[in-house]
């Protein structure tokens, strides 16, 4: 499947092209069953949607696969499902595994409330210098997990080293990209084995879905779709059609998303009221230059820290009229969040002030509107802090 033809925008709107017959349905139709008739007596495996071979289900798969470049890839029912099964799709009891410390606040939860039960050992690195991996591989250290861009600093890792390890060492990289969609950034490409997105964000891109997707070799993704079917972890045949037909704008959606994103922190690193902005597209930003070398757009999301800390965030946060303040990301609307209550809730002050997250933090999701606007709704919200 890896090699699909065509750009980025063709490979979501059609997956692997194929001529229709007369009289075909240009859309997929919604298959809105639980089950299908089945031959008497037949062999072969019987279509069931929490199996994973619903039509909408193995279209969208079919798409994300070109998407990614991979083998194979399967659609699921949260991000969060996705990760739990890549990771048990290649871990066994008495396994231990190396995560980046600069994950998303579920999956740091997974791993560290659900994977000892399991016998998983993980232990935990700092991302920003690739030999700190070398010096905690042991005997039955199986595999790396990190997420690239990171949030909510979007620090934007360099895959080769740690790729380079895996091989040396027989391990399974494992990567969430979800920050930088397929069109920005695909992690295969660049040595991983493994891609995990929340579809919940850029994928479906209009925050009306959860949904997840993990793209690899055909053998891994083969015992992801076995474990969904016994974990019971498959999407509804109306969220694999939704996101469909949100990744048929995928690619003109990144584009519009990475372009708001530099204006947006352009004109926000020129703010008085502002301290910090995170955003790899800033020449100041730690990972300039390997963003600039690896990704194909620097993204939507940028960190913002202010001056006057949690009581100006605040300020701010009541002020914005057209960004709306809620979790999540990755939709056609301007969202803004506190890292401190959501994402990283799990952590203490100090544990975030370590990473670069002091309280004050905003961060802000640019949606697709016209930036002037955008820019107009925080400088008046700014304005309320002088
Ligand atoms: C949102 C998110 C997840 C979890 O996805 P859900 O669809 O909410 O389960 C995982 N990783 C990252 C980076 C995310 O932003």
């Amino acid at each position: 499947m890896a090699n699909v033809p065509g750009g980025p925008s063709t490979r979501a709107i059609h997956g692997l092209p194929h001529a229709k017959a007369d009289r075909d349905p240009v859309v997929t139709p919604i298959y809105q069953s639980s089950t299908f008739a089945a031959g008497i007596a037949a062999t072969d495996e019987v279509l069931y949607t929490r199996y994973g071979n619903n039509p909408n289900q193995t279209v969208l798969a079919t798409k994300l696969a070109a998407l990614e470049q991979a083998d194979r890839a399967i659609f699921l029912a949260s991000g969060m499902g996705a990760t739990a099964l890549a990771h048990l799709a290649v871990l066994r009891p008495g396994d231990h595994l190396l995560a980046s410390e600069w994950i998303y606040g579920g999956t740091h939860k997974l791993l560290t409330e659900e994977f000892g039960k399991l016998g998983i050992d993980v232990t935990f690195v700092t991302p920003d210098n690739p030999r700190n991996w070398r010096h905690e591989v042991r005997k039955n250290t199986r595999g790396i997990f990190v997420e690239t861009p990171t949030n909510p600093i979007m620090r934007v890792l360099d895959l080769e080293p740690i790729a380079d390890l895996c091989q040396q060492q027989g391990l399974v990289l494992l990567v969430d990209s979800t920050f930088a969609s397929p069109v920005n950034f695909r992690a295969l490409e660049h040595g991983a084995d493994v891609v995990i997105h929340s579809a919940t964000k850029y994928l479906n891109g209009h925050s009306d879905v959860i949904g997840g997707v993990v793209a690899g070799s055909e053998e891994i993704v083969e015992e992801v779709r076995r474990l969904m079917q016994v974990w019971g972890q498959a999407p509804d045949p109306h969220a694999a059609w939704l996101v469909e037909r949100g990744l048929k704008t995928l690619a003109i959606r990144v584009a519009r998303h990475n372009e708001n994103g530099l204006a947006f922190a352009t004109w926000a690193a020129e703010q008085g009221a502002v301290d910090v902005v995170h955003y790899p597209g800033l020449p100041e930003h730690p990972d300039h230059a390997v963003a600039s070398e690896q990704l194909e757009g620097f993204g939507g999301m940028v960190g913002l820290v202010l001056k006057g800390g949690p009581a100006a965030a605040e300020t701010v946060l009541r002020k914005l009229r057209l960004a709306t303040h809620a979790p999540s990301l990755g939709g056609v609307e301007t969202l803004v969040s506190e890292p401190r209550f959501t994402s990283h809730a799990h952590m203490s002050v100090e544990e975030r002030d370590a990473v670069g997250i002091p309280d004050g933090f905003i961060r802000v999701s640019l949606g697709i509107e016209d930036v002037e606007d955008i820019i107009a709704d925080f400088a008046a919200a700014l304005h309320a802090l002088s």
